[in-house]
């Protein structure tokens, strides 16, 4: 099978590798589609994010849509032909945190595309059944991948803990930032502000369902959120960035939770400490997702969000490198790239 491994930053290279064999309770899916996310980027460009560093040859990718064509042993619910959503972390099932039901803060979890377990820039890949999901007749390969970034944005929003009507600024409007956006209008959310330094991410915010997108500087704009709502309730970080954390903790309501999911590089964060005291804010880091990729299928089949547009670009395999290229660079009105393998 053809496979794109990342050799060192900036160096993608296609292969012929074989075809791995489904153990029990393993499926093997042909992999149909693979979406672009910030943290691919971050390997592609610097070879790490913070402490997990690429040293061997990897296979980048965790937002899937594939097909089931072939079951290993005991593997029951799912056959041939199904097509599926891919949770994309096996966590251990041993460990404290997995004891106690949180499984996206496993210490031992193998993640796809992340070093040294392999992702889906490839054509098979073998995995565990019971992290595969059935997706609803009518539903896309594109919505299949995106559901991976929405559940990060469902999961963010859950740690929020969200009041009905409470006011909300989300800085940054990539796929994340859009996808917390629409999670926290199923929340019930008051007005929302999104800002981004690109005018055509704003202008899919409202779109998508923002009260106020404001275009520009991040922290000029940050401010103007701050002017016109009077301080939001909540603050969802989704730009990435240290300064988009300080800024945040800057613009934040009394008694306000901030909201830290983007990956902030480099890895130490700053922001000022007596203003977040005086401000009694609550800061809550977000580590991947929980329970949430089923809660994104049935929404988008409901039509309660959009998982359809947020692909915007398509690329083939042989292009991988132009897809990685176009979403580091935020180019030509990037959201999600998406691989078709
Ligand atoms: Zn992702
Ligand atoms: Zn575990």
């Amino acid at each position: 099978m053809k496979a794109v491994r990342l050799y060192a930053p900036g160096d993608l290279r296609a292969g012929d590798e074989p075809v791995p064999v489904p153990g029990p309770g393993e499926v093997l899916l042909r992999v149909r589609l693979v979406g672009v996310c910030a943290s691919d980027v971050h390997y592609y460009n610097e070879g790490r994010i913070g402490d997990q560093i690429v040293t061997e040859p990897l296979i980048l990718g965790h937002e899937v849509g594939a097909e089931v064509v072939a079951t290993g042993p005991g593997v029951s619910g799912l056959s041939p032909g199904d097509r599926v959503a891919v949770e994309p972390g096996q966590s251990c099932g041993n460990c404290e945190p997995c004891r106690r039901g949180w499984p996206n803060l496993c210490p031992a979890v193998r993640f796809f595309g992340t070093p040294p377990v392999d992702g889906a820039l490839r054509e098979f890949v073998a995995w565990p059944a019971r992290l595969c999901i059935k997706l609803p007749p009518g539903m896309s390969f594109d919505e299949a991948a995106m559901t991976e970034p929405m559940a990060v944005g469902i999961y963010a929003v859950d740690l929020a803990k969200m009041q009905g009507g409470e006011k909300v600024a989300i800085l940054g409007a990539g796929g994340i930032g859009l996808s917390v956006l629409q999670a926290a209008r199923v929340a019930g959310a008051g007005k929302i502000w999104v800002t981004d330094p690109l005018a055509e991410r704003c202008r899919f915010a409202l779109r998508l369902g923002a009260d106020h997108a404001i275009q520009g500087d991040p922290e000029a704009a940050a401010l103007a959120v701050r002017d016109e709502s009077g301080g939001p309730d909540v603050v969802f970080e989704c730009a990435g960035t240290n300064e988009a954390v300080q800024q945040a903790v800057a613009i934040a309501g009394f008694n306000a939770r901030v909201i830290i999911v983007g990956i902030p590089y480099p890895d130490e964060v700053c922001f000022t400490a007596s203003t977040a005291r005086r401000k009694n804010l609550t800061l809550v880091f977000v580590r991947r997702s929980r329970d949430a990729v089923e809660r994104a299928i049935e929404w988008a089949q409901d039509g309660r969000i959009d998982l359809k547009s947020l692909v915007t670009h398509r690329f083939s395999l042989d292009q991988a490198d132009l897809a990685l290229r176009l979403a580091r660079d935020r180019s030509d009105g990037v959201i999600r790239a998406v691989i078709e393998v």
